[in-house]
């Protein structure tokens, strides 16, 4: 068949968002809640069966089902040309204990739906293409969070990952043989040629600006310190204001300007002040100490690296100013993640071609792609849910917005694979 004739057919095909809708819709009844959310935690019973349904539906559409020893299913539709690298689209299928629908299982349904709507047109792909279940994204029962993915691009060792357990001290090893996923392949054995995963954007942007596809580039990084100032406990009534050495002053000057440095570095800065001990933590003592923690996010290392001077710079004109010690302890850091340039390009144009209104952003929070693209060539595609909330059972999004990011996962598949 010449690629050439054939590519102006394939320019109008588009997926059933109605089977994409009711795919989801069918997924949630496994582990519903009250509320309409979802509570399908990693490795139980009931993500056995969530699992199973998906895989049910892979087997009628004929793909190739392979489990590897972490628990990640690969659900593959042969190439023309099989000895080519698959092109890969997935999520997960765990949510968090108060979940929604949509969370993970769109990025899977979605590439399902891809699969069925191929097939539905006959058109074979030059590449074969691959849906792909990965273990335990959230780390809601087990820690580390995006494990299944983590261990296949070697970020965590399989050991260490079937060591973990849960609050009931059960661990990964014997909960994956309990719901029958403890696969034979090694994890990381398998070839991606491209991966894609399509996500709700769980943050309110693309709605505020009644935009249908975000083009994720990259994830931010993002650090985490604890500060800690230290002054002099006193009696509130009898010390007068010049005489006071109060942390918690001190201390609220940081966090104040924590937020400001997110905001000097616009639209992609974050700061959080999320956590604070005030110690006494009594009403008439002035508070001798104050630790808190802080949190900075941005698409662009060298960027974070100038918050955080900012950062430092700040203290340091704080501890003279004031007179009190003040140490900031860096505890956590993730560099920021830069998508592939060539599967960002596929989904812009996907979602160009296609008429649908897109902005290029950097994703907040973390997901498997994340992993994914220490491996394989990676992006995502976000589309909008409703008031941007997120691991809520009251998440939702609009069937036309999770139709149009499907339609735009098949046609940056098919730039990659036919
Ligand atoms: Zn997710």
């Amino acid at each position: 068949m010449s690629t050439q004739a054939a590519r102006p057919k394939l320019k109008s095909v588009a997926v059933n968002g109605e089977r994409l809708w009711h795919s989801l819709m069918a997924l949630a009844t496994i582990g519903a809640t009250e509320k309409g959310g979802v509570a399908r935690l990693a490795l139980t019973a009931l993500d056995g069966q969530g699992r199973d349904l998906v895989v049910r539906w892979a087997s009628e559409e004929d793909l190739l089902v392979t489990v590897d020893q972490i628990g990640n299913v690969f659900m593959r539709r042969e190439g023309r040309n099989p000895s080519l690298a698959p092109i890969v689209a997935g999520s997960h299928l765990d949510t968090q204990p108060n979940g929604g629908k949509f969370d993970g299982n769109y990025g899977v349904l979605a590439a399902l739906e891809v699969v069925r709507t191929l097939n539905e047109h006959g058109i074979e792909t030059e590449a074969p293409l691959e849906v792909v279940i990965w273990t335990n994204e959230e780390g809601s029962r087990f820690v580390p969070v995006m494990m299944g993915s983590g261990v296949f691009c070697g970020a965590h060792t399989l050991e260490s990952a079937y060591l973990a357990t849960d609050r009931d001290g059960r661990c990964v090893r014997d909960e994956l043989g309990a719901i029958g996923y403890a696969g034979e392949e090694t994890p990381g054995a398998h070839p991606i040629g491209a991966y894609f995963e399509a996500h709700i954007e769980q943050g309110p942007v693309l709605e505020a600006e009644a935009t249908t596809i975000g083009v994720v580039t990259g994830v931010l990084g993002l650090r985490w310190y604890d500060c800690t100032v230290l002054g002099t406990e006193a009696h509130a009534g009898p010390t007068p204001m010049a005489e006071r050495r109060d942390a918690l002053q001190t201390a609220s000057a940081i966090m104040q300007e924590v937020v400001a440095i997110a905001r000097r570095h616009a639209p992609e800065g974050r700061g959080t002040v999320g956590m604070v001990d005030v110690f006494p933590n009594s009403r008439n003592v002035i508070p001798g100490r104050v630790r808190f923690s802080v949190d900075l996010r941005h698409a662009d290392g060298r960027t974070l690296d100038a918050m955080e001077g900012e950062l430092k710079a700040f203290i340091a004109r704080s501890i003279q100013t004031f007179g009190l010690d003040i140490e900031l302890a860096q505890v956590s850091h993730f560099a920021p993640s830069v998508f592939d340039s060539g599967c960002v390009q596929c989904v812009e144009d996907a979602a160009r071609a296609l008429g649908y209104s897109h902005r290029r952003m950097a994703s907040g929070a973390g997901h498997d792609a994340v992993y994914v693209a220490r491996v394989a060539p990676a992006a995502m595609i976000f589309v909008p849910c409703k008031d941007g909330i997120s691991h809520n059972e009251i998440e939702d999004a609009k069937p036309e917005d999770l139709s149009a990011g499907c339609n735009v996962l098949l046609h940056a598949m098919l730039a990659k694979a036919y």
